[in-house]
């Protein structure tokens, strides 16, 4: 890649997200349930919005010179790859993110995760699936999946925030989403592992539960350290996927 590390950040115009999905995101039963206030700040929305005009305006993209494949960020801007990204091979093909986990959309995703909100779900996807016909990051996508849960953890959460995403988005860019993925074993959790004691504990974590070819898109709610990522990745290669590029909404 020729791109210099901090280019990237420049056009962040599909942050702005257009009338009509916000529109799409505020409506749905909830939205006549409860007043439209916006999730970020409280004030009302004039319109059955989830978030204010601007707090939409105001969501923070990824700041800084960052590597071009991970989008970790970069002490030395004249690089375009980080530590990680150029000195061993990646599985996924490129990762990104639509903005830090930190603040904003930190909170949307927890939003997601912690009250299953349809109408965030919608947002979010609205927003991974503007980025994606704006910037197109990853060219032409074959098919979308994701970071699939335990059996346990689906059944104590009750739903999977990834699918919910892939799902939304999917039908957004008129892809096709396909459950590629499962997660076999129960791990430990990952918040308090280091980056290589995560690697060593999703090691084997997942297998593929149908045949795959062609160029595969990856969702999930977070980006961390890229284990989780990279581990399906890596399964998804071994079974056939020629490139897997990784959209979350948040980084870590
Ligand atoms: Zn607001
Ligand atoms: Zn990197």
């Amino acid at each position: 890649m020729t791109t210099s590390g901090d280019t990237q950040t420049s056009s962040y115009a599909w942050l702005r997200f257009s009338k009509t999905t916000l529109l799409k995101a505020g409506e749905g039963p909830l939205a006549v349930l409860f007043p439209p206030r916006c999730l970020l700040c409280g004030k009302p929305t004039p319109q059955l919005d989830i978030l204010c005009e601007r707090c939409i305006a105001d969501l923070p993209p990824l700041e800084g010179p960052r590597c071009v494949k991970c989008q970790e960020p970069l002490s030395d801007p004249s690089l375009d790859l980080c530590r990680a990204c150029g000195t061993r091979e990646r599985w996924f093909d490129r990762a990104l993110s639509l903005g830090p986990y930190e603040g904003a959309w930190g909170k949307l995703v927890r939003s997601l995760k912690f009250d299953k909100e349809p109408a965030v779900a919608r947002f979010l996807s609205s927003g991974m699936a503007e980025y994606l016909v704006k910037e197109k990051p990853f060219g032409n996508i074959d098919v979308i999946t994701y970071v699939p849960m335990t059996r346990r953890a689906l059944h104590a959460r009750g739903f999977n925030q990834a699918k919910l995403l892939a799902r939304g988005l999917a039908k957004r860019i008129h892809r096709p989403m396909t459950r590629l993925l499962a997660k076999k074993s129960e791990t430990q959790p990952q918040a308090r592992l280091s980056a290589r004691a995560r690697r060593e504990n999703l090691r084997g974590a997942f297998h593929l539960i149908r045949s795959v070819s062609g160029k595969v898109l990856l969702v999930d709610d977070i980006f961390t350290t890229g284990s989780t990522v990279e581990e399906c990745a890596h399964t998804l290669k071994r079974g056939g996927c020629e490139e897997v590029f990784v959209l979350t909404v948040a980084r870590a």
